[in-house]
């Protein structure tokens, strides 16, 4: 049965609870543990689906086709355990499970309360599937003290409760500011955190303290005192120039010795963390550097990119050199000529995106990449756009564009060489799907194969003829087109295995021109750069020595 570990915020958001979890979920495999990771969030999205990238970073898509919130990303970059529907939750789905268990008279009549009907919704999901790990590890979202957090708190004091003694495990993160005049780490938020937590019940085992220098001595001592947990067990978590130092820090700190001793875990078995070592060294060693353009909408948020942020920075470490990306607006060519803004890249990503806004300016980098050979990587609506550019400039086929314009806009005014897929197969099921159905959760969601032509380039990069990744899309580049394009050099190498789906498009006389349908920045780690980011970041590197 599983020990469980619950991970809580205070003082303020975006202290890196998501990263503190994935490095330690990474230290207690680096001993020998299996570990899953889970997101608990007190939103009342049903989940981030929905949600815009402006307001809540990129959606991280598992293979099981969830949407869910990007941490779940960093627990997979960092653990390499693939995440699936069960390791994310938000009060919109606990809520709707609720009340469609209500509507059905599961619940025998009684009346329905946030204790213990919510509660117990929480705790059953927590539970899922605890024989097959050794450590479950549970990140609560928001901070203590959120009105809405407040089931998922009760919920985990709970479980505490009916499990044995010592099988739950309370690790809460906060802020120490630094106060310049005085020159002073002040423990004062996080007494009133703790004090908060006391307040409901809970009372931290480990405290994990976002300081931008070492914590002295003196203010440990007092934390330990005044939260009530052993001087061990506070644990400085300094900035660091790269996430992928996290294991590393978190060890010297001593976290996840802490972690062991809180269990009662002795002899601990001893750490290997030649990995992370390797991680380490390759992003601060690098031999060189290369330039990225990343072409999209969402530029002012890097979180809505993450996994294309953190897979060029995996390519980069697999070619030892740093990637240096930079976000271009692509609304910025709808009038601009793109030339004076994308010289001078080693390298061009359209990343994926939705609705019209921006798409010429995205067309317009493909074209720039295609008649410069310069290498260029389109993901999702990226591999759309290019196509829609070898469709109006190379194929003649001049009004060329996706059906998602046209019904965004209510009028047709495109010939739709991408358009709205209303019927796939997904295993031994066919998926079908209308224009009007509801947003949430209907797209081709989640790991599809597919099937690499022979002598391609993607076949040469994958090193395989079968290839299984995860898509979240609507629209679909229609094969009516394919002669027409193949005719042109524009290659279909990787289709869907029923033969229906585009899934790679790549240009024949071009050092480095791929589109994918899929997302390819899921799966990368930074001990498992994806191959596309590989070779991408190898190409761009390429063309760097010949500038
Ligand atoms: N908007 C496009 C579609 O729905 C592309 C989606 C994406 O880039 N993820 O097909």
């Amino acid at each position: 049965m599983a020990r469980f570990i619950f991970i809580t915020g205070g003082v303020v958001s975006s202290l890196g609870k998501g990263l503190a979890s994935a490095a330690l979920g990474a230290l207690l495999q680096a001993r020998g543990y299996s570990v899953r990771l889970r997101k608990l969030d007190p939103y009342l999205n049903v989940d981030p689906g929905t949600m815009s990238p402006f307001e809540h970073g990129e959606v991280f898509v598992t293979d099981d086709g969830a949407e869910t919130d990007l941490d779940l990303g960093h627990y997979e970059r960092f653990t390499g355990v693939p995440a699936c529907k069960t390791d994310s939750v938000s009060s919109g789905r606990i809520y709707s499970d609720v009340l469609e268990k209500e509507r059905r008279g599961d619940y025998l009549g009684k009346t329905i309360q946030v204790i213990p009907h919510v509660t117990n919704q929480i705790k059953d999901f927590i539970r899922i599937g605890e024989d097959d790990v050794d450590f479950m590890l549970c990140e609560i979202g928001g901070t203590v003290g959120d009105i809405e957090g407040l089931p998922f708190f009760e919920a985990i004091r709970q479980f505490g409760q009916d499990k044995p003694r010592g099988q739950c495990l309370y690790m809460h993160l906060t802020l120490l500011p630094f106060i310049k005049a005085s020159g002073e780490l002040k423990t004062k938020p996080t007494q009133h955190s703790v004090k908060e937590m006391r307040s409901i019940g809970l009372a931290p085992d480990i405290l994990v303290c976002r300081s931008e220098g070492p914590i002295p001595e003196k203010e440990r001592a007092k934390l330990a005192l005044f939260c009530n947990v052993r001087p061990e067990s506070v644990i400085a978590a300094q900035d660091l120039s790269s996430i992928y130092d996290a294991p590393l820090a978190y060890h010297r700190e001593g976290l996840d010795q802490a972690v062991l001793d809180a269990f009662q875990i002795s002899p601990a078995p001893r750490p290997d963390l030649t990995k992370w070592e390797d991680v380490s060294d390759r992003v601060h060693n690098p031999e060189g550097d290369v330039k990225i353009a990343i072409v999209g909408k969402y530029t002012q948020l890097e979180d809505a990119y993450k996994s294309i942020a953190e897979a060029l920075t995996h390519g980069g470490m697999a070619n030892r050199v740093k990637v240096k990306v930079e976000w271009v607006d692509a609304e910025i060519f709808d009038t601009e000529d793109p030339a004076p803004y994308l010289e001078g890249f080693n390298a061009i990503l359209v990343p994926g995106g939705f609705g019209e806004r921006g798409t010429e300016g995205k067309i317009k980098a493909a074209q720039f990449a295609r008649e410069r050979k310069v290498p260029y990587l389109g993901i999702c609506l990226g591999m759309q756009m290019a196509v829609i550019e070898a469709a109006r400039n190379v194929a003649g086929v001049k009004t060329a564009g996706s059906e998602e314009f046209d019904h965004e806009a209510g009028k047709k005014r495109f010939e739709p060489v991408v358009y709205h897929l209303k019927e796939w197969v997904q295993g031994n099921y066919k998926v079908k799907r209308g224009v009007g159905d509801d947003k949430g959760g209907t797209m081709r969601l989640g790991a599809y194969d597919a099937m690499l032509t022979e002598g391609s380039k993607v076949a040469d990069v994958y090193g395989s003829r079968q290839i299984e990744e995860r898509h979240r899309h609507r629209y679909e580049v229609d094969i009516k087109y394919r002669e027409q394009l193949e005719d042109c050099g524009l290659r279909f190498s990787g289709m869907s295995p029923d033969g229906r789906l585009p899934e790679i498009v790549e240009w024949t006389d071009h050092p480095w021109f791929i589109g994918v349908q899929f997302h390819p920045e899921l799966k990368s780690k930074p001990f498992a750069p994806h191959p596309l980011f590989k070779d991408f970041v190898r190409a761009a590197k390429e063309t760097s020595r010949l500038v």
